[in-house]
């Protein structure tokens, strides 16, 4: 009972009957790092971004994430995810009506040249300096056609592992298409959720709508996790979904292969795992599907 209830408390991800779950960190930062966890899953490089006039010199962003891939024992890299709903004054994009269904995430690279390479020859520059392997996913995918042409750049410049967010039904929908093109896939359910639902993720009447339940956005990650196990390539959660530990044994159940989440809250999911056979989080996944 005593060795049981120590590795609840630390140590690696796993359901009761040891199915393996990497437990991820979602950072913005090195500052956001903790010891807690098996890497970062998500390390979102707009604050680098943030309050300039121009964008971060390459030394700058390569210090930055270097600092990152030194300190984690993986890191998952995602490129600048900015647009009109997340403005950031160099790229001076115009104000459109519909900032959420307009030049976000990797659109960006459709109407400016240089930012997306630029960011990708520094982590793979980061990545040579500290011996680390870079693992890089893009934002906002839609077709297989973007994903195609994002995995050869990024593969052109040096990195190692090239992923896709899944945030757009359409990808999901296209999960195993897109996994021709690349190497995992992490599911961005905030976004997924948005976009699914037609419902703005920061709207408080529309909770509801937007809740990580819904079977439908449960179709779309099962979806996901299907393709991946067929593929023999990982697909995880980077959502605020992953961190709840009410849904992390949900998620695992759909057979996504890592959860991605805020530092704090590894310890009551990596507890919630540890409570449930993979079989018990897969009743759990049938019941909420049905
Ligand atoms: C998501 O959309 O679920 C996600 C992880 O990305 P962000 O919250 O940064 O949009
Ligand atoms: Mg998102």
């Amino acid at each position: 009972a005593e060795r049981a209830r120590l590795a609840a408390s630390q140590g690696p991800g796993r359901t009761a009957d040891g199915h393996p779950v990497k437990l991820l960190l979602n950072i913005g930062s090195a500052a956001d790092l903790v010891p807690d966890g098996e890497g970062v899953g998500l390390f979102r490089t707009e604050f680098l971004f943030l309050d300039r006039k121009q964008a971060p010199p390459f030394e700058e962003q390569v210090a930055a994430y270097a600092e990152v891939l030194g300190r984690a024992e993986s890191v998952i890299i995602r490129t600048l995810d900015a647009g009109t709903d997340k403005p950031l004054p160099f790229l001076g994009l115009p104000d459109e009506p519909n900032p959420a269904l307009g030049v976000r995430g990797l659109r960006v690279d459709r109407v400016l040249d240089g930012v997306l390479d630029t960011q990708l020859e520094a982590i793979a520059a980061a990545a040579k300096a500290t011996g680390a392997q870079a693992w890089v996913m893009a934002p906002m995918v839609t077709t297989v056609e973007e994903a195609a042409a994002f995995a050869r750049t990024a593969r052109a410049k040096g990195i190692a592992k090239v992923g896709l967010m899944i945030e757009v039904p359409a990808a999901a929908l296209r999960a195993r298409a897109l996994l021709r093109e690349v190497d995992f896939l992490s599911i961005g359910t905030n976004d997924l959720a948005q976009y699914t639902f037609a419902a703005d993720r920061q709207h408080p009447a529309l909770a509801d709508l937007l809740d990580p339940r819904q079977p439908a956005l449960l179709e779309l990650i099962a979806m996901c996790a299907q393709a991946g196990a067929e593929a023999g390539k990982p697909v995880g959660v980077c959502g605020e979904a992953a961190g709840d530990p009410a849904l992390a044994p949900l998620l695992v159940g759909l057979g996504v292969t890592s959860l991605s989440m805020a530092p704090v809250c590894v310890p009551a999911v990596r507890e919630a795992l540890a409570g449930l056979t993979l079989e018990e989080c897969r009743e759990r996944a049938r019941a909420a599907r049905e």
